[in-house]
């Protein structure tokens, strides 16, 4: 691995490795990962990416020994928290969330359980593996509580008898169910999220960086926006365009043979759902086409 190169750690394998991957790749950084190498090397740019435990990525960004890392902002903060809690600094920057990733970490209690707010957690005990979170959150609201740290299976905890509570993290809450748990408060919301090390990076990288930064803007707002096409009756175009949302302005082209319609293009920064194309079609619209684009550059 040579030293002037960017180094970027995403996870190996786990719930953000595809989409890490898949982001790299959008920006236009060709890599091919082979399943046993845990460093990749870029081919078109100066970049290795190491592929590791999400756990690993804080601390190997606080202590600037990788300059980048995707890492879900609920194991950012628990390894932040736990960093400082230790006397140790945590520095990093925070240059994008992300848009996959989402999940939220969860206060849960046993179905049976009849809650009446959170002072209903009181002096229970309760299973996680974000304690640092967990704590924040229980010091704030002033509630005394006891602990049952676990690395993994927290939902189970309740079941065997070793905690009265679970705070794990939660997207859409099929395994709280499936272990007879109701979610009750949401105390952490998280997506992945784009850190760098605190540390100046060479000029050539910050360069490279400034450059990737650009094009991951690029991607997100393509992916957020949507290319759509229409036909409007000539005296809607205006209602029309005032049930799309997120659109500049339309491009307005003739409509062959037609006299009364013509056609419009335009991006919306908004996806268009069923219930906006149904309106649409009341007003007058026809042909109505919505199409993903791949990439923005403005
Ligand atoms: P590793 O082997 O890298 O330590 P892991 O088992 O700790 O992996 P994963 O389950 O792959 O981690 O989750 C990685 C991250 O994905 C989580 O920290 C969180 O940010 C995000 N995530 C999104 N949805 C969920 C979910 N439903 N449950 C858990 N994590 C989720
Ligand atoms: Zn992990």
């Amino acid at each position: 691995m040579q030293k002037n190169r960017l180094k970027i750690a995403i996870q190996k394998s786990g719930r953000l490795s595809k989409e890490s991957l898949e982001l790299l790749k959008n920006l236009g950084i060709k890599v091919h990962i082979q399943e046993q190498n845990l460093v990749a090397f870029a081919s078109n740019f100066n970049i290795d990416i190491l592929r590791l435990r999400d756990d690993d990525i804080p601390a190997l960004v606080f202590d600037g020994m990788v300059d980048l890392g995707i890492v879900g902002e609920n194991v950012l903060k628990e390894h932040e928290l736990e960093r400082k809690a230790l006397g140790l600094s945590a520095d990093f920057e925070l240059l994008k969330k992300l848009d996959f990733g989402y999940c939220r970490l969860s206060l849960a209690l046993p179905n049976s359980f009849e809650y009446n707010g959170l002072k209903s957690f009181e002096n229970l005990r309760i299973a996680t593996s974000y304690p640092y979170i967990l704590k924040d959150f229980m010091q704030k609201n002033n509630i005394p509580y006891k602990t049952c740290s676990l690395k993994g299976s927290v939902e189970l905890a309740p079941k065997m008898n070793l905690a009265d509570a679970i705070c794990d993290l939660v997207s859409s809450g099929a395994t709280l169910e499936a272990n007879s748990l109701k979610e009750i408060e949401s105390i952490f919301e998280s997506k992945a999220c784009l850190i760098k090390r605190k540390s100046s990076l060479s000029e050539e990288n910050e360069l490279l960086l400034e450059k990737l930064m650009l094009r991951i803007d690029g991607v997100m707002q393509a992916r957020e926006s949507k290319y759509i096409m229409l036909h409007s009756p000539k005296n809607k175009i205006d209602e029309i365009i005032s049930l799309l949302p997120g659109v500049e302005t339309p491009t307005i082209l003739p409509l062959a043979h037609s006299d009364d319609k013509v056609v419009l293009h335009m991006v919306s920064k908004e996806n268009l759902f069923w219930e906006t194309m149904e309106k649409l079609k009341e007003v007058g619209a026809s042909s109505i086409l919505v199409l993903p684009i791949e990439k923005m550059l403005k």
